[in-house]
């Protein structure tokens, strides 16, 4: 049987937040569009977020806060936010009035769904096309070019002829192998907190292709999770996210602190050394004093806490530490060590020798000291992959000759290090590293302004050489 054939001057593939920015703006360039997905349907992980599209007010606070990452995309970011939300507002997306984010950043909120609607309208408006249930499984070259993909859908495989192609798919989150290789060996008890289909395919394609890849991969955006036997769904993802871990102190089923819960841009660094730990699983422990706390952009901890128990998430609320974690055992902490490293915690603080502390505690310094006591039992999750495809600023992806280590990039001479695109391909979203990495940028405006770009550059190629 004949493969099916189709021709393009643009494929985009993935329809999240970045694939569908991208689809629009190559078709106001005046190309033909072809949008492909690989899921049920459009929006990717945005679909499931909280709508706030957000990054640092300027270039220096992020650098201070994400001191990895590469200084040139984030600038791009940083600069290019604006002039994103004013495309968005044209479109007809509807932003609410910009506000100060966690006081470092700027942000505007929108309703996912009225979001990806608005862009799925103006692609078939502007002629383009857009279809589910298509995915991609690899890239097609000819003289090391980029000619277009083979993909599959209910009716099997299609050959999609393309002048450029975007890659768009999300991270490689999905993907326990490489979350196994990258990010932790115990990837199976790491909850998916994203759409079930970014497993990786830009990023593998794209490797096949010769893309280099970015410093940093085993770097991730998450939230700790209710443990099991907690039930929850996709659309519940948020309400399940306990947010608020770095005014706790996490212990792990050693009975041990085992990071500065209070550091970095959110809970998404604790959540990451979580990942770490035996069964991905820690323990927040807080009073109520903390549970009534607020911290900035989170819920309460006490109104994450009546929700997990709702969930049927394991939690213990106890009069006493000694009751806390004599309970804790039942979970497999052992209580003698738990109940010490709560003592050694409090006594710290409260003497305000937490510079003595190991691991420290550099903010959010709170004894655990007014009853009642709760403790919540965390499962960590990754949202998605901050590692990826190396592009340049342009969203053109580059060679694997071009690749340099972060130690490179220390010792070479910026004027030895040559980067080479892979012609015809371009990547956006999630796909693409260097933006966040230890510290977290905001996953939205980065596929925003990355898909606004790749878009805008696949576009004026693709209808350049029709
Ligand atoms: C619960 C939750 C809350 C969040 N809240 C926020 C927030 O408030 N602010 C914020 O900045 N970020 C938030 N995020 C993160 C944000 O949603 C992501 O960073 C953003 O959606 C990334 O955009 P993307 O286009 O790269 O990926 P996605 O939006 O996930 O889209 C990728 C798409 O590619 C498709 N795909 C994968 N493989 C293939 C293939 N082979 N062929 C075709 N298609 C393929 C996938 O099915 C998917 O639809 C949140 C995420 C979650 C899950």
């Amino acid at each position: 049987m004949a493969i099916r054939q189709r021709t393009t001057d643009v494929l985009v593939i993935g329809g999240g937040m970045a694939g569908l920015c991208a689809a629009v703006r190559a078709l106001q360039q005046g190309a033909k569009v072809l949008l492909i997905e690989k899921g049920t349907r459009f929006g990717g992980s945005m679909a499931l977020s909280n709508g706030t599209i957000w990054s640092f007010a300027d270039a220096a606070v992020l650098k201070r806060h994400v001191p990895e990452g590469d200084p040139t995309l984030q600038e791009m970011l940083v600069e290019q936010l604006p002039e994103a939300f004013d495309w968005l507002t044209q479109l007809g997306v509807q932003l609410e009035p910009e506000f100060v984010f966690l006081n470092y950043g700027r942000a505007r909120r929108t309703a996912p769904a009225q979001m990806t609607t608005t862009l799925l309208e103006h692609i078939v408006v502007l002629g383009g096309e857009a279809l589910h249930g298509v995915a991609m499984q690899e890239l097609r070259m000819r003289d090391g070019e980029v000619t277009g993909v083979l993909a599959f859908d209910a009716s099997g495989p299609v050959e999609i002829h393309a002048r450029s192609v975007i890659v768009a798919t999300g991270g490689f989150q999905g993907n326990p192998d490489l979350v196994a290789r990258y990010i932790t060996p115990t990837s199976d008890t790491l909850y998916l907190r994203s759409n079930p289909w970014s497993t990786g395919d830009g990023l593998l394609a794209a490797q096949v292709a010769g893309a280099a890849t970015t410093p940093l991969l085993h770097t991730f955006y998450g939230h700790a999770m209710c443990a099991p036997p907690a039930r929850f769904n996709r659309l519940e993802f948020q309400a399940m996210s306990h947010k608020y871990g770095q005014m706790a102190v996490a212990l792990n089923m050693e009975g041990e602190r085992f990071a500065d819960e209070s550091v970095g841009t959110g809970e998404e660094l604790l959540n990451s050394h979580i990942a770490r730990q035996c069964g991905c699983r820690a323990v927040y422990v807080f009073d109520a004093a903390v549970g009534e706390r607020a911290l900035e952009g989170t819920p309460l901890a006490r109104v994450v806490a009546d929700r997990a128990r709702q969930a049927g998430a394991p939690m213990i609320q106890a009069g006493s530490l000694d009751e806390l974690t004599r309970q804790m055992g039942e979970w497999g902490v052992p209580p003698p060590k738990a109940l010490r490293s709560m003592h050694t915690y409090n006594e710290a603080i409260v003497s305000g020798n937490h510079e003595a502390l190991m691991p420290p505690r550099r903010a959010h310094r709170y004894p655990v000291a007014t009853p009642p006591f709760t403790a919540a039992l965390v499962q960590a999750s990754i949202t998605f992959t901050c590692g990826g495809i190396f592009t340049d600023i342009d969203m053109r992806v580059l060679r694997r000759s071009s690749s340099v280590s972060s130690l490179a990039l220390v010792t070479a001479d910026v004027s030895e290090l040559q980067t080479q695109p892979i012609a015809n391909l371009f990547a956006a979203g999630c796909d693409v590293g260097g933006f966040s990495g230890r510290g977290y940028v905001g996953g939205l405006s980065q596929a925003l302004v990355t898909g606004r770009i790749a878009g805008e550059e696949a576009g004026r190629l693709g209808r350049r050489r029709r």
